[in-house]
């Protein structure tokens, strides 16, 4: 486990940016954190790295959302999912399967379905410190991502200790 710290909605979006040169494809990452902790903010950063110049917004209401690149990233919400069926229903493994790489807000209401290789990144408040201030954790799950942890570390060594 990797522990990060960013104090601004743009330390966020870089750390993402990070993240996302580290990116291969068939990558599942899960974003876990309660609403406002800045899952979308650093979905968007991820976007920036992957070279995606479109806007990215939350999907809540649509579920999933593609954006073309050398590296598609399917960007998925499932908040307001009734049935993990419908996670099943969207093809993920498929989309991960043709070389993209998937990024699930909520991922963790979702892992029963999902498979079971991924990077959980965790965005959590500090109440000690200001609003803007978000801790990150960053954990890789599964065979694929325990030799990755090293390479993240150093990719976003700016953001931890
Ligand atoms: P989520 O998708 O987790 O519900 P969003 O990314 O949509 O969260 O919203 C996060 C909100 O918190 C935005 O309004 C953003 O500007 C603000 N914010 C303040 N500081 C940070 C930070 N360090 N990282 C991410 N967002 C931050
Ligand atoms: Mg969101």
């Amino acid at each position: 486990m990797i522990k990060a710290r960013v104090e601004s909605s743009f330390a966020t979006r870089a750390l993402a940016e990070a993240v996302a040169s580290i990116l291969a494809k068939g990558d599942l990452i899960l974003l876990v954190g309660d609403l406002g902790a800045g899952k979308t903010t650093f979905t968007q950063g991820l976007g920036k790295g992957l070279g995606i110049e479109d806007q990215i917004t939350s999907p809540t209401f649509v579920l999933l959302r593609t954006y073309d690149a050398d590296l598609p990233l399917h960007h998925v919400d499932v908040y307001r999912l009734e049935h993990l069926q419908e996670v099943i229903d969207l093809g993920l493994m498929e989309m991960l399967d043709d070389g993209g790489v998937a990024v699930v807000e909520w991922g963790d209401l979702a892992t029963p379905v999902l498979p079971r290789d991924f990077l959980e990144i965790r965005l959590g408040f500090d109440d000690t410190a200001g609003d803007d201030v978000r801790i990150v954790s960053l954990n890789g799950v599964g065979s694929k991502w325990s030799q990755r942890e090293e390479a993240i570390a150093l990719a976003i060594e700016e953001w931890t200790q």
